[in-house]
């Protein structure tokens, strides 16, 4: 099983075979050409064929997968056609709305399933016939399986999005359950993954039928728009130099992240107080207050964002200029995924890692594994 990295060729999305409604969506979008991820993704899964993407968030692979699977749809009410199974509610809500407005002149309406919030209406939603596209967590739709609410034996679609997240967040049993429930022969799957750690590979061995790797070099957004920088400082200064840096800019749209919720509460509680526009982020929020929260952010209610790693995968909030590491990423991975919350879309953005002295180790362990250089900087005088 070795993995190919091709070399992308940039066909245009009208030279591939995708319905005239789909295609008026897409330009809708705006979008010109495929990302390099669809480019290699679409022809294969327009075709029939099982693909594993390895890909970041950010390289446009909802599309890569939410395109085949609006084509794939049959037009006759059959039960649930396509799943897509992700690891989090704010990854499985920005699917459903890419799979909406993808299909805005054939609306397919996606039945979300995760948890944190009530169940009566999920059931009332997988009653209706017409329903033939469920996202959601896995957790969840376990549940809905167990309880009978859900069926899955007509599912011919499915999509396995941030597999190793989901492999991370312990969720590998539930999957290979709600694997068991599809028809495995008729089915055609797609998974993405930022990594390819081994039991991702066994995963595809046994749930997958000769798929195509597909890989595109660097799709990580370390390497040319962020500019990515570090300022060295005693633990205890992070407040104060954190507040320093966002008032040298103007206008700053900025995700500070913390480790702990303990610690994002906290620092939320400490900037409200000097007077920031702050809002927080953590997985202890309800799915209403968290879509609030991103709702309020989007528009630029709030222009700062508090939050631990539940906002570093997956959420694409255009015009975040600015992503401060408040306390260190675990690992380069989450790095990386943390600071791709900026620079979305084409756009510029500026990574700051705030590195308390008892920090400097690890932090040079993530900075030598980078590709491209952080550049340490020094502080403003006001810190
Ligand atoms: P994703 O990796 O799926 O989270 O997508 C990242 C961002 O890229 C989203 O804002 C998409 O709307 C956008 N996007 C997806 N495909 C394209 C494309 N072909 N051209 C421009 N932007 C795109």
């Amino acid at each position: 099983m070795t993995d190919t990295i091709q070399e992308v060729q940039r066909t245009s999305f009208a030279a591939m075979p995708i319905s005239e409604k789909v295609q008026r969506a897409v330009a809708d979008q705006g979008w010109e050409t495929p990302t390099p991820i669809q480019a290699l993704a679409l022809p294969e899964l327009l075709d029939g064929e099982d693909v594993v993407g390895l890909a970041q968030t950010g390289s446009g692979k909802t599309a890569a997968f939410a395109i085949p699977l609006i084509e794939s749809l049959d037009a006759k009410p059959r039960g649930v056609q396509a799943l897509v199974l992700v690891p989090t509610r704010e990854l499985a809500a920005q699917a459903a709305t890419e799979i909406s407005s993808l299909s805005k002149y054939n609306p397919v309406r996606p039945v979300v399933l995760c948890g944190g919030v009530g169940i009566g209406p999920q059931i009332k939603a997988l009653r209706n016939r017409s329903t033939s596209v469920v996202v959601g967590t896995p957790g969840r739709i376990l549940d809905h399986l167990q309880r009978g609410t859900l069926h899955l034996n007509a599912v011919r679609y499915l999509v396995l999005d941030e597999a190793d997240r989901m492999l991370d967040m312990g969720f590998a049993p539930d999957v290979g359950r709600i694997l068991s429930h599809t028809p495995e022969k008729e089915r055609q799957t797609a998974l993405f993954s930022a990594t390819m750690p081994g039991e991702i590979r066994g995963m595809v061995k046994r749930h997958m039928r000769s798929p195509r790797y597909l890989t595109v070099k660097s799709e990580a957004p370390t390497v040319d728009t962020v500019e990515q920088v570090y300022y060295r400082m005693d633990g205890r200064d992070k407040t104060r130099a954190l507040r320093a840096l966002i008032d040298a800019e103007k206008d700053p749209v900025t995700i500070v992240f913390r480790r702990t919720k303990h610690g994002a509460t906290k620092l939320h509680r400490q900037l409200e107080k000097s007077g920031y526009k702050v809002a927080l982020l953590h997985g202890g929020k309800s799915q209403s207050q968290r879509t609030k929260t991103l709702e309020g952010f989007s528009r630029g209610r709030t222009s700062i964002l508090v939050a631990t790693n539940v906002a570093s995968r997956g959420l694409d909030i255009p015009n975040v200029s600015h992503v401060f590491n408040y306390d260190l990423p675990e690992d380069t991975e989450t790095y990386v995924h943390r600071i791709g919350r900026t620079a979305r879309a084409g756009k510029e953005g500026v990574a700051v890692t705030l590195v308390g002295e008892a920090e400097v180790r690890d932090f040079e362990k993530i900075r030598r594994s980078l590709p491209v250089e952080v550049r340490q900087s020094r502080l403003p005088r006001s810190a």
